[in-house]
């Protein structure tokens, strides 16, 4: 996040109050470049990818020009028109629009394919002032002559690599033939291969170049684990780590503002105190949250991966993933609030069993396995099982805390994740491969059937 704010950016006052409501303070770094130069209506070549903010940084400016410019769309026709690969991320750009252009009373519609048309030639009939589309249908609908871009006069073109990586290069290239050459134009693209690179030159005019390079997280240096656990345990577990006062300043990651406000309430309830920050908070009120987390009135912080962005605590001993982000890059960020400053961090993952896929995603995004960690000291025995492979007989309870209080596996073992992050303080239990139980440290984590026992 930079310190300047929308309004020095020349962004105008009813947007700015949009933003407020949306809870954006300062704009990130791609909005802090490309906004001044799109106002002053230069073509744009953005290399940024999702997470960055770049929706915003298109978004405002088209919605600034488009109020202050009040001609009307004629039938069939839309004033500004943004090429999406996906009908995820056009339903999205398409959302995003709408809440930075609340009260601005422009139209606008999403066209995707997969659906039935009707609505959509509909929508189109009168005209729109902004079309969010995918390219196939949108080509569709302009060959059927219920859309007409012969006065389209701004393109934006975003994730243009995926666009050509899913091969709607023609689709694209017919599309920009259909509109006029005097236009402002603008493409995002996550990487400038040479097909990107042509293209870029093919539709834009001298453009700005802005590049936003993903944070760099110092990942090595945090201690990361996955603790395998039942989705209904996951509270449970969250309140036993928290009885080690080693974990000192924590971050509690959820993926839904209700799921945030669930688990501090929680906590508050045992004791535990504890702040929520999310975008349905005032900013009043994530400031008073930061305030005390930061002062350690608070000594957990639970967020949502929107609502954490920017914040720069020192101190984060530990960042708990209570639930895995399904955007693998949202991990990088997320264990990215330890290991602060050239320190080292513990980033502790709950997945259960519907979340195996984003644990394989991460995995795969930062290119190495997830320690496992056994929970029975914390939850009583939870046998994690490969597929297929029998379950073995319990005898003693396998894996049980011992008669000295600690790990049958590990006995004497100290038994918490504090000390030293990502140095002296051992999880407890097993290294990358100590666990066979528990996928045995393989990347993704194989399928496993879990059985739970109770008894501890
Ligand atoms: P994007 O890269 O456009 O997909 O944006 C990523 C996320 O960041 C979206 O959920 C936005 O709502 C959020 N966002 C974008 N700009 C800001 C900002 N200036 N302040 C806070 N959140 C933002």
């Amino acid at each position: 996040m930079t310190t300047v704010t929308f309004a020095d950016l020349g962004v105008a006052e009813p947007i700015c109050r949009a933003l407020a409501e949306q809870n954006y303070v300062n704009p990130t770094p791609i909005q802090a470049q490309s906004i001044p130069a799109l106002l002053e209506g230069r073509d744009l070549l953005g290399l940024a990818q999702t997470g960055t903010g770049k929706t915003a940084a298109f978004a405002l400016p088209i919605l600034q020009k488009l109020t202050a410019d009040r001609s009307r769309p004629g039938p069939k026709e839309a004033r500004a028109v943004i090429l999406a690969p996906t009908r995820e991320l056009a339903m999205q750009i398409s959302k995003s629009f709408e809440s930075y252009g609340k009260g601005a009373r422009l139209r606008q519609t999403v066209v995707f394919g997969g659906v039935n048309q009707f609505r959509q030639v509909r929508a189109m009939s009168g005209g729109v002032d902004i079309l969010v589309a995918t390219p196939g249908r949108l080509l569709d609908l302009m060959n059927q002559k219920h859309v007409n871009l012969g006065r389209t006069s701004i393109l934006v073109l975003d994730e243009a690599d995926r666009m050509l990586d899913m091969g709607f290069v023609r689709d694209v290239r017919k599309i920009i033939a259909a509109m006029p050459k005097q236009r402002h134009s603008l493409l995002f693209s996550a990487t400038m291969p040479k097909s990107i690179a042509h293209l870029a030159d093919e539709i834009l005019n001298d453009p700005v170049r802005v590049e936003v390079t993903p944070e760099v997280v110092t990942v090595d240096r945090i201690d990361q684990r996955v603790m395998h656990v039942d989705g209904k345990r996951k509270r449970e577990l969250l309140g036993k780590l928290l009885d080690d006062s080693d974990l000192s300043r924590v971050i509690v990651f959820t993926r839904t503002k209700h799921c945030a406000n669930r688990v501090s309430e929680q906590l508050e309830k045992s004791g535990v105190p504890s702040e929520a920050i999310h975008g349905n908070k005032s900013q009043g009120a994530r400031q008073r949250a930061l305030d005390n987390f930061r002062n350690g009135k608070a000594r957990i912080l639970v967020a949502t991966d929107i609502a954490a962005r920017g914040i720069d605590v020192t101190g984060i001993t530990h960042v708990i993933n209570y639930e895995l982000p399904n955007e693998p890059e949202s991990y990088v960020h997320r264990i990215g609030r330890t290991a602060r400053a050239g320190k080292s961090g513990i980033a502790l993952s709950f997945c259960d069993s519907s979340e195996r896929a984003h644990l394989r995603s991460i995995e795969r995004l930062t290119k190495r396995p997830l320690t496992p960690v056994d929970t029975t000291e914390w939850l009583g025995e939870q046998v994690v099982v490969p597929a297929g492979e029998p379950i073995a007989p319990k005898r003693g309870g396998r894996g049980g805390p011992n008669k000295n209080g600690g790990n049958r596996n590990q006995p004497g073992k100290q038994r918490r994740f504090g000390g030293k992050p990502g140095g002296g303080g051992q999880a407890r239990g097993n290294g990358p491969r100590g666990d066979r139980k528990q996928g045995g440290g393989k990347p993704g984590g194989q399928k496993q059937s879990r059985r739970q026992s109770t008894s501890a």
